[in-house]
């Protein structure tokens, strides 16, 4: 599986000056020489749950590059002022027609694999009601049992799955 590749801006966002390297204290950022705009290279928030029904958890296929074919928990980025869990359910409507209720927070994850940056999963666990319907992002869906997961699951959603089943 791919790993993270780091972001780099050439040059500032802000005034188009060519930006500098930095590293203080062990942290490295990129700072502009103009107007002192500093890149820091954080990871970006993601949220995730885990739908379950009688035990069988919810997984969707990829159908689109990077990570295509490989299952994953619904999930996706939190917007500008969005809290975790509204983002969650907000995603898991877009991508499943299903509206969960949230429970709790199985953990956060470090996700490291994954071309487009470095992300933080935080990860939930719930039950979900309607019918499912999949948005184009993905082309299949299964409830697996936990003992019987896909061989090939994005990002550290296997994990979560592992620890959400010893943590019931
Ligand atoms: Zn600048």
């Amino acid at each position: 599986m791919a790993s993270s590749k780091k972001l780099i801006y050439k040059f500032c966002p802000m005034c188009s000056t060519e930006m500098v390297s930095k590293v203080s204290n062990d942290e490295a950022s990129q700072v502009c020489p103009k107007c002192k705009f500093e890149f820091w290279n954080n990871p970006k928030p993601v949220a995730s749950i885990i739908v379950h029904e009688a035990g069988k958890v919810l997984l969707l296929r990829r159908a689109n590059e990077p990570l295509k074919g490989a299952w994953c928990l619904p999930g996706g980025f939190i917007q500008w002022g969005e809290e975790a869990a509204e983002a969650v359910i907000r995603e898991c409507k877009e991508e499943t027609g299903l509206v969960p209720d949230v429970c709790s927070v199985v953990g956060a994850y470090n996700i490291d694999n994954d071309p487009r940056g470095m992300h933080i999963d935080i990860i939930f666990e719930g039950k979900a009601k309607g019918s499912i319907v999949l948005s184009e992002e993905h082309d299949d869906y299964k409830f697996f049992e936990v003992n019987e997961l896909p061989s090939v699951i994005a990002y550290k959603h296997r994990e979560a799955i592992g620890d959400w089943r010893s943590g019931t």
